[in-house]
């Protein structure tokens, strides 16, 4: 029996691709990624559904240095769909061969995404793949030309399908025939196109790409994000919820600040690498824990701060940071 590895984003399309195939009495087993910017939950349930076994491959690290510098550049937010696809697709290349597959396959259908779907995004990210001849894109391969699996027989050309464009009514009626009936929403699961989250990315890899690791990532789903300085960013948390994440994010070189008299909210100053926090920014993050506390009208207000690990504290004292003046720092 020929066997098909399936790339399975947690998506419809990726799903409704490898079922066709196992359809066609083909041995199916899809491979999902895990990185910093996307999980795998999505894949695994989606899998589970039609029963197929799931390979779960972590590329975090190389998959956050291609992100720094795509070589195609980015989509419409951070994400470098061109390059994400193709090395998924050379990592999948590689296990295919390792562990015997015939070939992959792929949910990508022709024209859904202007600038990562269109006929010559598909021919690239297949050349670049490094396995060309070994992909197959169920969805729309009868809009493209026929495959070496095609050609040989290994599948039947007849029963895939021509989908191309934006809409997704096709995909949902084939759900409907496929019995796949729960599937989640196909912006979700990859928070390099979230506008805020990249948002706050840009400003990361503008400032500080070189040393910007996977827990620099973490750190910016937590709080509002402040950049002070080119040197220094500040995060404030609104809740008990983003303050407990971001305590278990807290590292021994940062700065964390709590008005000394008042409640309020815990505030954190993270520097560049090798940079250590000037007067000024000290001075600047401390007013902005104390606009974010009871005495936000205060005219001056005591702040205390320190590093983790450091036995006493220091205090400061403050005028709370305006409105105008935060609004224009967050990020
Ligand atoms: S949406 Fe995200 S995971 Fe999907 S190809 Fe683009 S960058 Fe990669």
């Amino acid at each position: 029996m020929a066997k098909a590895l399936a790339l399975t984003s947690g998506g419809l399309d990726s799903i409704l691709a490898a079922k066709v195939i196992m359809d066609q009495g083909i041995d199916v087993t899809g491979i999902c990624f895990k990185s910093a910017f996307f999980g795998s939950d999505n894949a695994e349930k989606m899998a589970a559904q039609i029963g197929m076994p799931l390979i779960v491959v972590d590329f975090t690290d190389e998959h956050l240095a291609m992100t720094k510098k795509p070589k195609h550049g980015y989509g419409k937010n951070m994400n470098p769909c061109i390059d994400c696809h193709a090395m998924m697709l050379n990592y999948a290349g590689r296990i295919m061969e390792e562990q015997g597959y015939d070939f992959m396959i792929t949910g990508e259908v022709l024209n859904q995404r202007p600038m990562s779907q269109n006929y010559k995004a598909l021919e690239i990210v297949k050349e670049e793949s490094g396995y060309e001849d070994k992909i197959l894109r169920p969805l729309s391969a009868l809009n493209l030309p026929p495959t070496k699996m095609e050609l040989e027989g290994l599948v039947d050309r007849n029963k895939l399908y021509g989908f191309s464009g934006k809409t997704r009514k096709p995909q949902m009626e084939l759900a409907k025939k496929l019995g796949i009936k729960e599937y989640p929403s196909p912006a979700g699961g990859c928070s390099l196109t979230e506008p805020n989250f990249a948002a706050r990315l840009k400003d990361l890899y503008t400032y500080d790409k070189e040393n910007a690791d996977s827990h620099d990532i973490r750190l910016l789903r937590v709080g509002r994000h402040f950049r002070i300085t080119d040197k220094a960013k500040v995060i404030s948390t609104r809740n008990e919820e983003e303050y407990k994440a971001l305590k278990e994010l807290i590292t021994d070189d940062m700065l964390v600040f709590d008005t000394a008299e008042h409640k309020g909210s815990t505030i954190v100053l993270k520097a560049s690498k090798d940079h250590d926090p000037t007067d000024e920014e000290i001075e600047l993050a401390a007013s902005i824990a104390a606009r974010y506390s009871k005495a936000r009208d205060e005219e001056s207000v005591l702040v205390k701060y320190k590093k983790p690990k450091d036995a006493q504290y220091n205090f400061i004292k403050v005028k709370p940071a305006n409105d105008s003046e935060l609004k224009s720092l967050m990020l």
